[in-house]
């Protein structure tokens, strides 16, 4: 069987340890850079499933090297990035890349996200028309069932539900948001995202009131977990 090797860059001796030997014990195989320079050099010859991808570097933005990274490999790009930056988090989603890590984070969490992504990339989700129990999309009618009762929605609503169905878990920043959902984006609304997730949630609350598949990412954007 193929190993699956992730790219671990980060130059905090400390960090990067615990996160090889986590991932080591996970079954994935691991290689640790300290620079942006050094993963550029191996992306040359060889091609890691997953990069891990500390935001700050000593030889430059991780953001930066993200680019450079993607000229490279298409493989999925995790930042890792400081607690208190939260326009980090929304720049790298922004870039592209798959997802994101808050330090310090829980070994734990940070298998989780692995996995998550990796299951995403290798099987792309399906379609929900029809796929999902929990919701099915009808865009003929551009209608969306939940638990199978359909949801009245505004245009909006239906777009941003639908935009998050797609792709379940994975975070969207209220800009990502706004260019799907809206016909002419006008970035100083990004806020109206926040109310219509609002009104969104109270639609499904209605029909479950225990269930709240989306998840507000403080600071950064929304994600779906249909089964949440
Ligand atoms: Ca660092």
């Amino acid at each position: 069987m193929k190993s699956i090797c992730i790219f671990i860059v980060e130059d905090e001796p400390s960090i990067a340890q615990t996160v090889q030997f986590a991932l080591d014990d996970e079954g994935f195989a691991t290689e640790h850079f300290t620079t942006g320079t050094d993963c550029l050099k191996a992306l040359e010859n060889s091609a890691p499933s997953l990069v891990l991808l500390d935001v700050g570097l000593v030889d430059g933005s991780g953001f930066e090297f993200f680019r450079r990274i993607r000229r490279l490999t298409e493989a999925p790009v995790i930042f890792l990035t400081a607690r208190d930056a939260e326009i980090d988090r929304v720049a790298g989603l922004e870039m592209g890349a798959d997802d994101y890590i808050v330090k310090p984070f829980s070994l734990r969490e940070l298998v989780a996200r692995v996995r998550a992504v990796l299951r995403r990339v290798e099987s792309p989700p399906a379609p929900v028309a029809g796929g999902s129990d929990i919701f099915r999309i009808d865009s003929e009618r551009r209608q969306i069932h939940y638990h199978a009762q359909p949801l009245a929605l505004t245009l909006h609503e239906y777009r941003l539900l639908q935009t998050l169905l797609n792709h379940p878990e994975r975070v969207f920043t209220r800009a990502q948001l706004l260019e799907h959902g809206w016909d002419n984006p006008d970035h100083r609304l990004e806020r109206t995202i926040d109310s219509h997730i609002k009104s969104l949630r109270g639609k499904l609350h209605k029909i479950k009131p225990d269930a709240d598949p989306i998840c507000t990412h403080r600071g950064v954007g929304y994600s779906l977990i249909p089964g949440a």
